[in-house]
Formats: structure tokens, C-alpha cells, sequence
């Protein structure tokens, strides 16, 4: 086994990125494979680089969507770059303390709310109309280097043409300073066993065979993780699973938008402990619109007209366990729907944002509702289910480490979590390899 590393890690989203950086710090040998490609060559605006290469919408059997990421970074490069840390309520009911983790994480990160004049003034107007309903909002910490961004600019979810906000790829090129090997377009399919263990992986490469040997494999590639552990024989993977499910509602106030706004620079997490919601003020940009729009048939056709000046708030809720990836059907990737329960809490925050919006100035009928769709594919390869504490699975030197570990649905930003998660696994991972 001469191409032998202490740790494999698959998948470069958050999860991944950080166990690749922290162990390569660590001086340990570490492979970190893509499935997705670099797209640096496009000045970064990742949704388009996604939809041109590989559509990152799942569809569900009941035809809903659910956003995930082919790419350097996962899904972290096009993200809103909202920062919210693990919640106590889920890790402590698994005995799990990420506190460390995640103050670590914060400074690295550049954690913090917006200073005033990045935040906007649909959003400051959307904040002003809520408080005086009597709700609770206030700024919201970002994952953004204040000295890079700028006022009156959404394009956080387009990947971040100023790279002002944190992605993986930042712990990524970390890891690669500190000796990683990287490989794009890669992606891995089984686990190599020998003797009962874990011994490497293997996948394909522009569709080559490749096999690569490793003491620790430590899976991070989300979704991915379930059919990579069932072809392995753990079936337990992806049976039942979250994705926060989340619903835009745009309101046209005149002289004001969010198309040009700091997504999510304000809101509330106000209703969180109680009802699992939260609120914040985003809007699909043109390739999420592109994306979702055609799936609404004629009834896009106000939202289309009313793209670029409607003021969005997002409600995004912790779903219930529900569901089932199915890893290797060509048809659909997974089953998934809102519960009753899922479309109650949705229907609690739509009507909040109605009120806000309909405070701050937009009348009544110019607010539409998009349907519920998920971002956020995760819990299903659950702690305490599929990996234990220190996120072993039952197959020795297998781990798993992204938002498909968590043990259920966080309803929440993921990114902090799951950098947290990856420093505390290498942590273990370096005590397993002294
Ligand atoms: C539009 C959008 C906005 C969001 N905004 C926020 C936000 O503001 N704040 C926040 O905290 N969260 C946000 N999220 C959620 C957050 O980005 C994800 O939950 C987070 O990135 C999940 O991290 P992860 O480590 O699980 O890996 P992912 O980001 O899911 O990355 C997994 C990686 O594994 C790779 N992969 C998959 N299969 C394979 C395979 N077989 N072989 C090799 N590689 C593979 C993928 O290509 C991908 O790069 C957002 C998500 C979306 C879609």
C-alpha cells in the first residue's frame, strides 16, 4: 500500500474541509477527495457553475426539491453565510458538548453581527415592522470578513465574487498549505475492506477506476454518505432523514428589496426553542429562481415579473424524521414531504412574515408564497443510530463527519455545527493515530 494516508476524508463541504485541515495541521497524511470540480475559472458564481455541471436540486418522489452542492465546498460556497452555533437543545440529548469547537470556530470564521452600514435598509425596515408587532428581531451573527464585503450586495449565495464570506474552500486550501493531496472530481462509491476493516476507498475519476488506501475514512459528502455505507452493508444509513424544510414569501413594498440586501443579516430565532421556527429576511436569486421557477408551470409568471423588487423572509423549520434516500435509482434520489406537523409549523411562520411584510409596506396582495422546498439534507446517518459518539459508524476506521450525522433536525444555519463536529472528530482521530 504505498499510497497509504493517515486519513481519507470524502466530501469538501464543511464537515470535511475542517477534519482535512485539522489534520493535515496535525502533520498527519491526508486525502481529501471531490466529487464536484473547482470552479475558480468562473469568478466564483457557483450557482451558475452548478447548474451547468451537475443540477444540485434532489427531487424527491413527491417532486420536491431540495438544494445540495457538487463542489469544492460544498454546499458552505453558496451559502448565506448565516452563523448560527450547534444547539444545545439537540447535542445535549446525545451527551455531545461542541462549546469548544465552536468558540474555536468563531474567530477563524470571522463570526459576528454586520456592522450597520452592511446591513441595508429594507432589512433595517423588515426588522423596525417586526419589533413593532411586538416580535423580537435583532441583527444576526454572519460568517463574513467585514473587511472584504460591501453594502447593498446579495451575492452571498452566488459564491461570493469578494470571497468576504467563510466557505470550506478556505480550510480546504488551508489543508493543502499543510501537505494535503486533494482530487476534484472524484467520486467515490465503496469502501475498500480487508479482514473485516476498513482499508481505503474507491470511485471513479472522469469515469476511471481509482482506489486510494487509507488508516481512518472519515465520510463527508452528505447525501452521498448513505449509499457509500449501504453498498458497504450498514443499511441502517439513510432510513428517515431531515432537510429544514423552508419557505420564501416575497412581498412587493415599494422602493425597497431584497435583491440587493445582505441575506439573513436580521431576523429572529425567537420561536426556535418553542416551535422549532425561525425567521429571516432571503430571497431565491436568478439561478435558484431559474432552478425552481419552471416546476410552478404558469403560476411563476407573477413571481417572474416581481423577481427583482420583491423584499423576501424566509421561514425555515426543524422537520420531523421522515423519508428515505434511495442512493442508486436513477428516477429519484429520496422520498420526502412535510409532515402535518412540518406544514403546521410552516404555516406559523408564513403567517408572521405576512404581518412583517404587510407592516412594512407591501400590501396584501402582492405577497406570494413559494412552495416548501429543503437546503439543508441531514440526519441520516444519525448520532446514536449509524455513528456513535465519536461518530464511528459499526465499521472499523469508518467515519462519518457533515450535517448527515446530526442526531435530528437542527431547522437551523448547519456550517457552524458542522465545523464544530469536524474539530472535535480530529481530535479523536489523532488520539486513534498516535
Ligand atoms: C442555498 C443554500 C444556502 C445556505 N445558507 C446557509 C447559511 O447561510 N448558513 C449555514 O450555516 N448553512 C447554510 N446552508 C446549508 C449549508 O451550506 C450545508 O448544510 C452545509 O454546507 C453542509 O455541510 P456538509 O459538511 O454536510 O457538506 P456539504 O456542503 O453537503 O458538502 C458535501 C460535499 O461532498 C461532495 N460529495 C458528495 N458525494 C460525494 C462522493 N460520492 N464522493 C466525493 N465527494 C462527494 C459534494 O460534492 C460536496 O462538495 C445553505 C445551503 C444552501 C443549499
Amino acid at each position: 500500500m504505498s499510497n497509504e494516508y493517515d486519513v481519507i476524508v470524502v466530501g469538501s463541504g464543511p464537515g470535511g474541509a475542517t477534519v482535512a485541515r485539522e489534520m493535515s495541521r496535525r502533520g498527519r497524511k491526508v486525502l481529501l477527495c471531490e466529487r464536484g470540480g473547482n470552479w475558480q475559472a468562473l469568478g466564483n458564481t457557483l450557482s451558475l457553475a452548478m447548474l451547468m455541471q451537475w443540477v444540485p436540486l434532489i427531487f424527491s418522489k413527491q417532486a420536491n426539491v431540495v438544494m445540495a452542492a457538487s463542489n469544492y465546498g460544498g454546499a458552505s460556497v453558496i451559502s448565506c453565510g448565516a452563523a448560527v452555533a450547534p444547539p444545545k437543545k439537540v447535542f445535549d440529548k446525545v451527551g455531545i458538548d461542541l462549546s469548544a469547537e465552536a468558540e474555536e470556530a468563531r474567530s477563524e470564521m470571522w463570526i459576528d453581527v454586520l456592522a450597520d452600514e452592511l446591513v441595508g435598509k429594507t432589512n433595517y425596515r423588515l426588522l423596525e415592522a417586526a419589533n413593532d408587532l411586538g416580535y423580537h428581531w435583532t441583527k444576526t451573527e454572519r460568517f463574513v470578513d467585514q473587511t472584504r464585503c460591501v453594502p447593498d450586495c446579495s451575492d452571498c449565495m452566488l459564491g461570493c465574487p469578494r470571497s468576504a464570506k467563510w466557505s470550506a474552500r478556505i480550510y480546504g486550501d488551508d489543508a493543502l498549505r499543510h501537505g494535503a493531496e486533494v482530487v476534484f472530481n472524484t467520486r467515490i462509491s465503496d469502501i475498500i475492506k480487508q479482514d473485516g476493516k476498513a482499508v481505503g476507498v474507491s470511485g471513479t475519476r472522469w469515469g476511471k477506476k481509482v482506489q486510494y488506501y487509507g488508516k481512518k475514512i472519515v465520510l463527508s459528502s452528505g447525501v452521498g454518505n448513505v449509499g457509500i455505507l449501504r453498498r458497504a452493508g450498514l443499511s441502517e444509513a439513510g432510513r428517515s432523514f431531515a432537510v429544514d424544510w423552508l419557505q420564501f414569501i416575497g412581498g412587493v413594498i415599494p422602493g425597497m428589496n431584497t435583491v440587493h440586501e445582505q441575506p439573513m443579516a436580521v431576523g429572529t430565532l425567537e420561536h426556535y426553542e418553542s416551535d422549532g421556527i425561525i425567521i429571516l429576511p432571503v430571497f431565491p436569486n436568478w439561478a435558484m429562481l431559474a432552478a425552481m421557477l419552471p416546476l410552478k408551470g404558469a403560476a411563476a409568471i407573477p413571481w417572474i415579473k416581481n423577481a427583482f423588487n420583491s423584499t423576501g423572509i424566509m421561514v425555515k423549520i426543524q422537520d420531523e424524521l421522515q423519508g428515505e434516500i434511495y442512493p442508486d435509482n436513477l428516477l429519484y434520489t429520496c422520498s420526502k414531504e412535510p409532515t402535518a406537523q412540518d406544514k403546521k409549523r410552516l404555516q406559523k411562520g408564513v403567517d408572521i412574515i405576512r404581518k412583517v411584510l404587510v407592516k412594512a409596506g407591501a400590501p396584501s396582495e402582492s405577497i406570494m408564497e413559494l412552495a416548501p422546498s429543503g437546503a439543508h439534507p441531514s440526519a441520516s446517518c444519525r448520532i446514536g443510530e449509524v455513528v456513535d459518539k465519536n461518530l464511528q459508524t459499526r465499521l472499523d476506521n469508518v467515519f462519518c463527519c457533515d450535517a448527515s450525522v446530526v442526531p435530528e433536525s437542527l431547522g437551523l444555519p448547519v456550517v457552524w455545527t458542522a465545523v464544530s463536529l469536524g474539530k472535535r472528530l480530529s481530535k479523536h482521530l489523532d488520539k486513534q493515530l498516535s
